[in-house]
């Protein structure tokens, strides 16, 4: 099974309708490079929607198959979900690779947190930028 096929009867099983539109932005989505944004979506299926195309993002993030990527400039892209547990990215400035980490020890500050400030603490985010091996070899 493909993996649009694969995120179709996901979708259907969650009760969404896979409409032509989104079945056509998910598409696009599988077909996009590691990261990428709304616009590089839209440069594949120009006919849809913008609209269109959001809404099934956040649909595709609320359902865990494809995660959110805060760049260092605070830009936005996407990427589909590798990991399917809590985890974080570690973003690379030089190519724009992404490596995912799970081993955040956030929990642990949570939870001194939580006891000092009586929070009752929901989440976090957290987003590492560097040069991966590759760009620190090319950078000299
Ligand atoms: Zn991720
Ligand atoms: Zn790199
Ligand atoms: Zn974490």
């Amino acid at each position: 099974m493909s993996s649009a096929h694969r995120i179709g009867s996901l979708l259907t099983t969650e009760g969404h309708r896979l409409t032509t539109g989104r079945r056509a932005v998910v598409e696009a989505a599988l077909a996009s490079d590691d990261l990428f944004s709304v616009a590089d979506v839209q440069r594949l299926v120009p006919r849809i929607g913008r609209a269109t195309v959001f809404r099934t993002m956040r649909l595709l993030v609320d359902l865990d198959l494809v995660c959110r990527v805060r760049l260092e400039d605070g830009s936005l892209r996407y990427r589909l979900r590798v990991a399917p547990e809590h985890h974080h990215h570690l973003v690379c400035t030089g190519c724009g690779s992404v490596e995912d980490f799970s081993d955040c020890g956030v929990d642990a500050v949570s939870k001194t947190l939580a006891g000092r400030t009586k929070y009752e603490i929901q989440g976090h985010r957290l987003e590492l930028y560097g040069l991966c091996p590759t760009c620190c070899v090319s950078s000299g």
